[in-house]
């Protein structure tokens, strides 16, 4: 089977010096086997600047920097890819594809031109905030509208090619993006607000928006976002939430960004080894196979033919 991951945390946990190929960790490439077709965005993310510093920008750099040397020890299985062209010729070669993603705004540290740097790096979605409050805006833990910074950086992002990720947003912060540009807007790892009432979930209001757009939206394997339950969410929970999205219209948009390395995964998919048995259980929920490839390949793959 093919699978398309919009969310991982993956290199965070290479920074103790593991190795993509056998690392200790959600994803890699041995447990990647199964799959087929195979792309992965790479997120690099950082937490927020402490006042007056610029420790997430000095984090990316090293995180970037653990990414390109990752990408060269693995050249033989696994290509960084910036467009579209990028991504078909991998899978032609047999190769597995590795997109980049900033989990954080505040990498910019409040300067427009990183903007620049970020597109030189091949990023190509870049979460806006994360839990709490940077300087573009609130994440929906903290709650509250973009900043003006954040305003000036939501209409740029457009001419540096890269689009916003309003995963974590604040609800206002998500209706200023809505308001500051008619692009597409994803949102790579979020679920149904109304089925898992967390605020890293989305509102219905906002994923027919992001449908109506022509974005795309990852479901997050992370449990809390899936279950109210305290226990580990199960594949069950995710075919709720998928349900939902598709009874919503959603079913150009919806695909998958499950965070692994960043998150509680339901116990019957453990890691991207357990992404076959996701799928499996789905079919045997009788969704139909042309629909799964969709949600676990086509949707993103397709987005990324349209937009880069
Ligand atoms: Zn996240």
């Amino acid at each position: 089977m093919d699978y398309f991951d919009l969310h991982c945390d993956t290199v965070l946990r290479l920074q103790d010096g593991s190795d993509l190929s056998d690392a200790d960790a959600h994803i890699n490439l041995r447990k990647a086997r199964p799959l087929e077709r195979w792309a992965q965005v790479f997120a690099l993310f950082v937490q927020d600047n402490a006042p007056g510093t610029d420790t997430a920008y000095d984090a990316y750099r090293r995180l970037h920097a653990i990414f390109l040397r990752q990408m060269r020890l693995h050249s033989d299985k696994l290509v960084f890819c910036r467009g579209a062209k990028e991504l078909t010729a991998a899978f032609s070669h047999g190769k597995r594809a590795a997109l980049l993603s900033v989990e954080n705004g505040a990498v910019l540290g409040g300067r427009l031109e990183r903007l620049e740097e970020l597109r030189r790096d091949g990023v190509r979605l870049l979460t806006l905030t994360w839990m709490g409050e940077n300087e573009l805006g609130c994440g929906g833990e903290a709650g509250g509208p973009l900043t003006e910074f954040g305003r000036a950086v939501v209409r740029a992002l457009p001419q540096y090619g890269i689009i916003p990720d309003i995963s974590h947003l604040s609800d206002e912060g998500v209706a200023d993006v809505f308001a500051l540009t008619e692009g597409p807007v994803v949102a790579t790892h979020s679920n149904v607000r109304r089925i898992t009432g967390h605020h890293r979930n989305l509102t219905h209001k906002q994923i027919r928006e992001i449908t109506r757009r022509g974005g795309l939206i990852g479901i997050n394997l992370c449990s809390p976002f899936l279950t109210d339950d305290k226990a580990l969410a199960s594949c069950d929970n995710v075919y709720r939430h998928l349900d939902a999205f598709l009874s919503l219209g959603a079913q150009d948009t919806v695909c998958f960004g499950a965070d692994f390395d960043g998150a509680p995964i339901p116990g019957d998919i453990r890691d991207i080894g357990g992404i076959p048995v996701l799928y499996e259980y789905l079919l045997g929920r009788g969704l139909p196979q042309a629909l799964l490839q969709k949600v676990f390949f086509e949707n993103a793959l397709q987005f990324w033919q349209r937009v880069f």
